[in-house]
C-alpha cells in the first residue's frame, strides 16, 4: 500500500522531523547495500529512540498495511535490510537506540540497546574485564541488534557459538506494537517454549528485536595465534581435530584459506608480508585463547603442532611473536573480501556442511565451477572449524565483468546443489534476505517451510514486517 502524504506526517510526528528522511539525497546512506546488488526505494527513513517509539511505529504501520523494513548498520550481505523498489516501504533504522542499559560483571551480563555498535559493546565488556565473543569483519559498523536478527556467524563461533548462543533475553516489538519484555538475565528458564529464538535470525520478519540481553566471558589472559602451510583441506580437516582435541574450547579460531586468497591479499593489503618463507597450496590460520592460569599456552601448541608435524600434516607454522604480528595474521584474512573486490567480479556463496566433509565439497564444488568457467579463480575461505566456507569464485583474468557476473544463479545453483546433496546449508550465517529467498524454497524440508509461513502468518498477519524477505 502506498503512503498517503496524511500517513507521512503521523509517522514523523512520532520521532519528530530531526529524525526522518524524506530526501533521496539523506536517504542514501540507508538505501545502498554494501554489495550493490539490491537498490530500493523509501520514502521515509525513521530513526526511532526508544522501544515506545517503535512500538508506536509498528502499530500505525500495521493498521495502514504499510511495509516496515528494520535496519541496523546496514552491512548484511544478503539484502535483507534494504526496502525493495516500490517506493511503498518505510525504513525504520535503530541507530539511535545506542544505549547500553546495564552490565554486570559478576552475572556476566550486559543489556544492550539494538543500535549499539559491536565494537562499542566489545569495548565496553572490556572496561570491566571481560569478552564479548562475537567477532565479525563488519564490528566497526555492524550493531547488535542486526547481528541478532540475521544470527551473525564470525571468528569466534568454533569456541563461543553463534550470536544465538550469546542471548540470555531479548526485547522485541511485534508488528501491532504489543512489547514484549524477556530482557532476562537468568541461565536457567524452562517455563513453556523459549520465544527468544523465534525472533533471533529471523531477519525483522516476525518483529523487530529492540534490545538484548548477552553472556559474558572471562577474557583471555593470553592468545597464541599461528599461520599454518599445508598441501590439502583434508590435512587441515586432520589438523583440525588434533587441535580441537588438545586445545578444546580453547581453540577459538580455525580458519582456511587457499594460497590465491593469500596471494590477493599481499597483493591488494598496504604493508602485507607472506608470514611464511615459501608458497603452500593451503593455510591454516588458528588461534588459541588462555583464560586460566593453570594452563601454559605455549607449552599447549607446541604439543599440537609437534603431533601434526609428526604425522605429516603440516609444511610449515609460524607462531605470532608479537599482539602486532598477530593483527598482521588476522589482516590477510580479514582482508579477503576486500582483496577479492580489487580482483574484479566474484560469485559468492556462504555455504555450510558437517565439518568432515569440507575436503569432499572443496573437492566437489571446485571440479564443477573450473569445468563451468575454466579460468575463473576460486577463492574459497573461511571458518572451517565450524563447517562453513565463504566460497567465492574470483572472474578470470581480463574477463568481462558484468558477464562474469551474469553467470552468478547459474554457477549458485551448481555449488548450492552439491551442498543441498551432501546434506548443507545454502546460508551458513549471512541469512536469506533477497538475495536467497528462491533457493530457500527449494533447500528447506517442506514441512518446515510450511511451518515458517504458519509463524509469520500468526505473528504478523498483515505481511508488514520486511515484506519480500526470507519467506
Ligand atoms: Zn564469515
Amino acid at each position: 500500500m502506498s503512503l498517503s502524504k496524511q500517513l507521512i506526517q503521523k509517522l514523523i510526528s512520532i520521532t519528530g522531523s530531526t529524525h526522518a528522511y524524506t530526501d533521496l539525497q539523506e536517504q542514501i546512506s540507508f538505501l545502498e547495500e554494501p554489495r550493490n546488488k539490491f537498490f530500493g526505494k523509501t520514502p521515509l527513513v525513521l530513526q526511532p529512540g526508544c522501544t515506545g517509539e517503535v512500538a508506536a511505529i509498528l502499530r500505525l504501520a500495521n493498521e495502514n498495511n504499510i511495509g516496515v523494513v528494520p535496519q541496523g548498520g546496514n552491512t548484511g550481505l544478503t539484502g535483507g535490510q534494504v526496502p525493495d523498489n516500490t517506493n511503498t516501504q518505510v525504513i525504520l533504522n535503530l541507530s539511535r537506540m545506542n544505549k547500553i542499559r546495564d552490565i554486570n560483571p559478576q552475572n556476566n551480563s550486559v543489556t544492550a540497546e539494538a543500535g549499539v555498535v559491536l565494537a562499542t559493546l566489545q569495548a565496553t565488556a572490556e572496561e570491566v574485564d571481560r569478552l564479548f565473543p562475537l567477532s565479525l569483519g563488519s564490528q566497526g559498523s555492524c550493531q547488535i541488534g542486526g547481528n541478532l536478527s540475521t544470527n551473525a556467524g564470525g571468528t569466534s563461533v568454533l569456541a563461543y557459538g553463534n550470536t544465538r548462543d550469546l542471548v540470555l533475553g531479548i526485547e522485541v516489538v511485534l508488528a501491532n506494537g504489543t512489547i514484549i519484555n524477556q530482557l532476562g538475565t537468568l541461565r536457567k528458564d524452562n517455563t513453556g517454549y523459549d520465544l527468544k529464538h523465534l525472533f533471533i535470525g529471523a531477519e525483522g520478519t516476525l518483529g523487530i528485536i529492540t534490545a538484548a540481553t548477552l553472556k559474558l566471558y572471562p577474557r583471555p589472559k593470553s592468545i597464541y595465534t599461528a599461520f599454518v602451510g599445508l598441501d590439502n583441506p583434508d590435512k587441515a580437516l586432520k589438523f583440525f581435530n588434533i587441535a580441537k582435541n588438545d586445545a578444546g574450547s580453547m581453540l577459538t579460531a580455525f580458519e582456511l584459506l587457499p594460497v590465491i586468497g593469500l596471494e590477493f591479499s599481499l597483493r591488494h593489503l598496504d604493508g602485507s608480508r607472506d608470514p611464511l618463507t615459501c608458497k603452500h597450496p593451503w593455510y591454516v590460520l588458528l588461534e588459541l585463547s588462555i583464560s586460566t592460569g593453570s594452563v601454559d599456552g605455549a607449552l599447549l601448541i607446541e604439543s599440537i603442532f609437534e603431533r601434526a608435524f609428526a604425522q605429516d600434516l603440516l609444511n610449515d607454522a609460524v607462531l605470532a611473536g608479537s599482539i602486532e604480528q598477530s593483527r598482521q595474521f588476522w589482516a590477510l584474512r580479514h582482508g579477503l573480501s576486500e582483496v577479492q573486490r580489487a580482483e574484479g567480479g566474484s560469485i559468492k556463496h556462504d555455504i555450510s556442511v558437517a565439518v568432515s566433509d569440507i575436503p569432499e565439497f572443496l573437492e566437489r564444488a571446485l571440479k564443477a565451477v573450473e569445468k563451468a568457467i575454466p579460468d575463473c579463480r576460486p577463492c574459497p575461505f573461511g571458518h572451517m572449524g565450524d563447517g562453513n566456507l565463504h566460497f567465492n569464485i574470483s572472474q578470470p583474468v581480463e574477463a568481462d565483468k558484468a558477464e562474469f557476473l551474469a553467470r552468478w544463479e547459474e554457477i549458485n545453483s551448481l555449488v548450492h546443489n552439491i551442498v543441498i546433496e551432501m546434506n548443507g546449508s545454502i546460508s551458513a550465517e549471512h541469512g536469506i534476505g533477497q538475495l536467497k529467498r528462491e533457493i530457500l524454497k527449494q533447500a528447506k524440508d517442506p514441512a518446515s517451510l510450511r511451518l515458517m509461513h504458519i509463524l509469520k502468518k500468526s505473528l504478523d498477519p498483515n505481511g508488514i514486517m520486511n515484506p519480500g524477505k526470507v519467506l
